[in-house]
């Protein structure tokens, strides 16, 4: 039966080889027998330009390239953590660029995909950064700044955030219902699939008295978790052992 698998919230970074390790398997073994993978978001733990050149970063690369080259598609929407990511990181693994949000054609049926941060309206210090981070210019301005400085500026803004966020309510920290409804309304999808959140589950609602469904992606932070949408229209949040 053909599939497709998506992923988000994967947060690979070098302390954490496991996750790497997990992910490549993920990327020989199964994803070849799909018929794409999207990547919705935060594949990285923090991105501060592509002109930072790591084996870390190389060995990621190689591993999309590896499959791209084979004709294989994968997806690539930006999340929160990783927004930096531009036309170079895309170039080089050969992935083709999501804008968020994007409505696809998922075997027949239009799906939205977005990363899920602007779904989280009640937290309104994220959505500030988010306004900054969505700004070219504000982009352009970090991206000139010698990668020393970059990562040291990296380090204090992931410093304050996962303080203020130990301190916030559990509920500012998930989506607002009426900004799931509304996109989705907006969009004239009846699923919408988003990570960010990192409450894996599938949820039913109504919109305009129909069946609609949203499906939230889980992280990588103790299994890895994907998403395997089959061609018939059944889908289900696999996990993966670390
Ligand atoms: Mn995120």
């Amino acid at each position: 039966m053909s599939h497709t698998f998506f992923i988000s919230d994967l947060h690979l970074e070098p302390n954490r080889p496991d996750i790497t390790q997990c992910f490549f398997n993920f990327l020989h073994h199964q994803v070849p027998q799909a018929e794409a993978l999207y990547i919705l978001g935060d594949f990285f733990e923090v991105w501060i330009g592509d002109d930072e050149d790591t084996p870390f970063q190389r060995s990621i690369i190689a591993a999309l390239k590896q499959l791209t080259d084979r004709g294989f598609p994968i997806y690539f929407m930006r999340g929160n953590r990783d927004f930096l990511i531009g036309e170079a990181f895309i170039h080089a693994t050969g992935c083709r660029f999501l804008a968020d949000p994007t409505v696809i054609d998922l075997y027949g049926k239009p799906v939205l995909l977005t990363h899920g941060d602007v779904l989280c309206t009640a937290d309104l210090k994220h959505q500030r950064f988010r306004k900054y981070a969505q700004n070219p210019r504000y982009n352009r301005f970090f991206l000139a700044l010698p990668l020393w400085l970059r990562r040291a500026i990296a380090r204090l803004v992931r410093n304050i955030s996962q303080k203020s966020n130990r301190t916030a309510a559990y509920a500012i920290m998930d989506v607002t219902p009426s900004a799931v409804t509304q996109q989705m309304q907006d969009h004239q999808v009846k699923l919408l699939i988003h990570g960010h959140t990192h409450r894996p589950a599938v949820h039913s609602l109504v919109l305009k008295g129909e069946p609609a469904n949203r499906v939230v992606l889980g992280d990588w932070h103790t299994a890895g978790s994907v998403l395997v949408y089959e061609q018939n229209g059944q889908f289900a949040i696999t996990t993966l052992l670390l």
